[in-house]
């Protein structure tokens, strides 16, 4: 059976600290768009956060360095989950995905993350329109549980 991530993954289910990794990754790379994939398991479970390069290093688009994709690719499916997820920065821009990035829109069942200087939103892409899913807790501080059951954050490079 096909899973679809976007239709079982809220927003709440995406731990704090993977958050923090994405919010942290796009500081560290502003002022160019930060981006990255997400690995989901079996289940639809977010598992890792992959924080990659940006092979076009711009503050307006992204490409993920293709070599970093495969590497995530490889590494996600030795442990048995899939890369169904994206997200990116806006250095200077809104949480709202840009026109830009509608015309570049990935699978349609894929969680796609926009991360906004302190904020990050979960978006699904329905019909070609980006409908706002809600937004990543980022408040680590609070006691929100374990990670998921294998370690959660990531960088390849
Ligand atoms: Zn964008």
């Amino acid at each position: 059976m096909v899973h679809r991530p976007s239709e079982s993954v809220t927003h709440r289910q995406i731990h704090p600290r993977m958050v923090e990794a994405m919010l942290n990754h796009a500081a560290h790379d502003r002022p160019t768009e930060a981006c990255g994939l997400l690995a989901v398991d079996s289940q639809g479970r977010v598992r890792f956060v992959y924080c990659l390069s940006n092979a076009d290093a711009s503050a307006r688009a992204f490409t993920i360095a293709p070599d970093e994709y495969f590497g995530a690719n490889r590494h996600a499916e030795r442990h048995g989950w899939e890369i169904a997820g994206v997200f990116h920065s806006h250095p200077n821009g809104s949480p709202g995905p840009s026109s830009i990035d509608l015309n570049a829109a990935p699978a349609a069942d894929w969680l796609y993350i926009v991360v906004a200087r302190d904020q990050a939103r979960l978006y699904a892409l329905q019909d070609r329109t980006f409908r706002l899913v809600g937004r990543l807790a980022t408040d680590v501080g609070k006691d929100v549980g374990p990670l998921p059951p294998t370690r959660a954050i990531g960088s390849l490079a």
